[in-house]
């Protein structure tokens, strides 16, 4: 029931055209909502998940992308946080982790929306039948080859590191968490022969990764370090870890819509005035 009440509230939000006023007066107050989003499988393999969105609903979200978004690749998303760029509305960076062999079909489907993406790899587990702990007993999935990272990479899509090992940098030694940043973008470069400009750490919590290192990864020749943890690209961040939206959090792409459309923001605000905050 409370579902129903607030897909007819958001629904009601959209369809009525107070979205789009909403949002053209947030634009032009000045501000602004860039998002980078974070996949991990598309797969009908097993059921949809925390980690997991099925390949109808990857299709509704290429869809929604193509058709109400402005989808850029990292390197043009961070080149206007640098250089303080007027971003479009509702623009929006694509991203993936862990190499799982999906990916590569997601891949396919993107490019031919013509929306770019990157891919973060963890090197030590591309072409070997690795199980990460958290997927054990679940049917197995395999991870891409180096063959399948370079298609991606000939698709369009950008590559970036995702460590070697996958391992918490939040409680590994400083020289092992080097050595993490440092070969992974070696071993992407020799294989790719294109620079590794973007680091994602694992886990992507707050306590994944030490503030001390946000410093290597540019002394390490990165241009941008994201986590896992959610919030706009704003021009405050500029320099600083990079939040990522998680995407199976939004099971409904109007609720998707509205989240990376800034909306929502406004919304949870005017619910705690008029006193929905139950909704
Ligand atoms: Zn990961």
């Amino acid at each position: 029931m409370k579902s129903l009440a607030k897909s007819t509230l958001y629904g009601l939000y959209k369809y009525t055209g107070a979205m789009a006023v909403q949002e053209r007066l947030a634009y032009w107050s000045g501000r602004r909502f860039m998002s980078v989003v974070l996949f991990h499988r598309v797969t009908d393999a097993i059921p949809e998940d925390g980690l997991t969105v099925s390949t109808a609903w990857f299709r509704g979200f290429c869809k929604l992308m193509r058709d109400r978004f402005h989808v850029v690749s990292l390197a043009t998303l961070h080149r206007m946080l640098m250089t303080g760029q007027t971003p479009p509305l509702r623009t929006v960076a694509i991203t993936f982790d862990d190499c799982y062999r999906d990916n590569l079909a997601a891949a396919r489907v993107l490019a031919l929306h013509r929306l770019p993406a990157t891919f973060f790899i963890p090197t030590k587990y591309v072409g070997t039948d690795h199980v990460f702990p958290w997927d054990t007993g679940l049917t197995q999935m395999p991870n891409l080859t180096w063959q399948h990272v370079k298609e991606m990479q000939d698709l369009g899509h950008e590559i970036g590191s995702h460590t070697v090992s996958h391992p918490d940098l939040g409680v590994i030694s400083p020289a092992k968490a080097r050595r993490e940043m440092a070969d992974s973008k070696k071993t992407l470069e020799d294989k790719l022969q294109r620079p590794v400009r973007w680091f994602a750490y694992p886990f992507g919590g707050r306590g994944n990764f030490r503030p001390e290192y946000l410093p290597l990864t540019r002394e390490l020749g990165y241009d941008a370090c994201f986590s896992a943890v959610s919030g706009f690209i704003q021009p405050h961040l500029r320099g600083q870890i990079l939040p990522r939206e998680a995407m199976p959090y939004f099971r409904s792409l109007l609720n998707l819509e509205l989240h990376l459309s800034g909306c929502l923001d406004w919304f949870y605000g005017m619910k705690r005035r008029v006193g929905l905050l139950s909704l």
